[in-house]
């Protein structure tokens, strides 16, 4: 089996703070020593990396969207993209269960119901306690999962359509929408409920299949009012998903960042003069795309342009995660295809990273992206 864990430089920006660079180093260490070297095992495996979770929690890199007195760092978002990057660019499964739960732990922290984060977040920073996110289909135009209020609660009803990392985890935060059509997300338990929640089987993926991504549908599942994280609403959430566009190509640029590792590993065990300079265009593309997206993500959102460049930055790191996955799949010839090879994984990451947290917006940015002209 051939080696591709080369250790690998971060993308450190020179804003972080000391503590937010030592937080990078640390995940860079466990991507090259850890995550990397079985990627494709956990890749492949009928289970979650339980202990590659173990290992990132050991660390305290569980706890870096929690506040510092719930034993995290709460790091800043330009620190979490880089973290993001890092992590996808060695294992993509990982990064994925893991990014639910500090989405999560994000939530807890961001509620205004104090007793629900002094009873979990400190366990939830330090990965005692790890809390999935059914909220996804919330996007969806029809309501999928109906919360109505109960005495001292809700109930709530209906499918979540999307739940990753079912078998182990302790909560999940469900977002439901109630009779007035405004949204309210809440926090279950999984084991104290098992009569009212239901989990399929993990869904079969082409990508990401060892999340143990399932379809929970709920019956009569009461909530009570200490469970209560926030309400919202749909506007809400689509004024969060587009402030949101162009921090979110971490992921694919990360895969893109992995696919660069194996072109310069061909390029190393082959003597063909285009590969070196192949990755050079590639390594070159990724820090244009991400400082597009960081221009975006970082700059003022009010204002007509921001939109549709954002767009236009999300679309490209999305077809360039792809495009460098492919890119390796072609420098490694007949041996990409195999499923101890990274190429073929990172080409099935990149797919997955196409539609995640996708909105109409970013369908149609990224579909104006790929559509060329006949003979273009
Ligand atoms: C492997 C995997 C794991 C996931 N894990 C989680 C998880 O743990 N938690 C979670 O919350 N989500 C999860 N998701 C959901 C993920 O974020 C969604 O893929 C993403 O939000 C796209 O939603 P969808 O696939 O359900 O697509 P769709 O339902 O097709 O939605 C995509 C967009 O198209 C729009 N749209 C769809 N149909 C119509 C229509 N008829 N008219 C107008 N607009 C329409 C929607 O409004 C939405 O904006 C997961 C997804 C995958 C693939």
């Amino acid at each position: 089996m051939e080696s591709y864990a080369e250790p690998e430089a971060s993308p450190v920006a020179p804003s972080l703070s000391a503590e937010e660079q030592e937080i990078l180093r640390r995940a860079q260490h466990i991507a090259d020593t850890v995550l990397l070297p079985r990627a494709e095992e956990t890749d492949r495996a009928s289970e979650p990396p339980r202990d590659n979770l173990r290992v990132l929690a050991e660390a305290g890199l569980l706890g870096i969207t929690s506040p510092r007195e719930f034993g995290g760092s709460a790091v800043s978002g330009a620190c979490q993209r880089a973290f993001t990057e890092t992590l996808t660019a060695a294992c993509g499964t990982t990064w994925f269960l893991m990014t639910q739960h500090l989405g999560a732990c994000g939530m807890f922290a961001g509620s205004q119901n104090p007793a629900l984060r002094e009873r979990h977040l400190r366990d939830m920073a330090a990965g005692r306690h790890l809390v999935g996110v059914a909220f996804g289909h919330l996007r969806r135009p029809g309501a999928m999962l109906r919360a109505d209020a109960a005495p001292g609660g809700y109930v709530l009803n209906g499918v979540a359509p999307w739940v990753t990392g079912w078998p182990l985890l302790h909560g999940v935060v469900y977002g439901a929408t109630l009779p007035d059509e405004r949204h309210v997300y809440v926090y279950a338990p999984v084991d104290e409920n098992a009569e009212a929640i239901c989990s399929s089987r993990p869904l079969p993926l082409c990508a990401m299949n060892a999340t143990a991504t399932t379809e929970v549908c709920l019956r009569n599942l009461f909530v009570p009012e200490s469970n209560w994280i926030k309400f919202s609403s749909r506007e809400e959430m689509a004024r969060g998903d587009t402030n949101g566009i162009a921090g979110a190509t971490a992921p694919p640029l990360g895969c893109a960042r992995g696919a660069l590792r194996v072109l310069r590993t061909a390029a190393e065990k082959r003597p063909l003069p285009f590969l070196p300079a192949t990755a050079d265009a590639l390594e070159a593309e990724i820090d244009a795309c991400r400082s597009e997206s960081l221009r975006w993500a970082d700059g003022p959102k009010d204002v007509p342009e921001y939109k549709p460049g954002a767009l236009r930055a999300r679309a490209w790191a999305i077809e360039l995660g792809v495009r460098a996955a492919h890119m390796a799949v072609a420098a490694s010839s007949g041996a990409a295809n195999s499923l101890d090879h990274p190429a073929q994984r990172l080409f099935r990451e990149a797919m997955f990273y196409t539609v995640i947290a996708q909105t109409q917006d970013i369908m149609a940015a990224t579909l104006s992206h790929l559509t060329r002209e006949p003979g273009g």
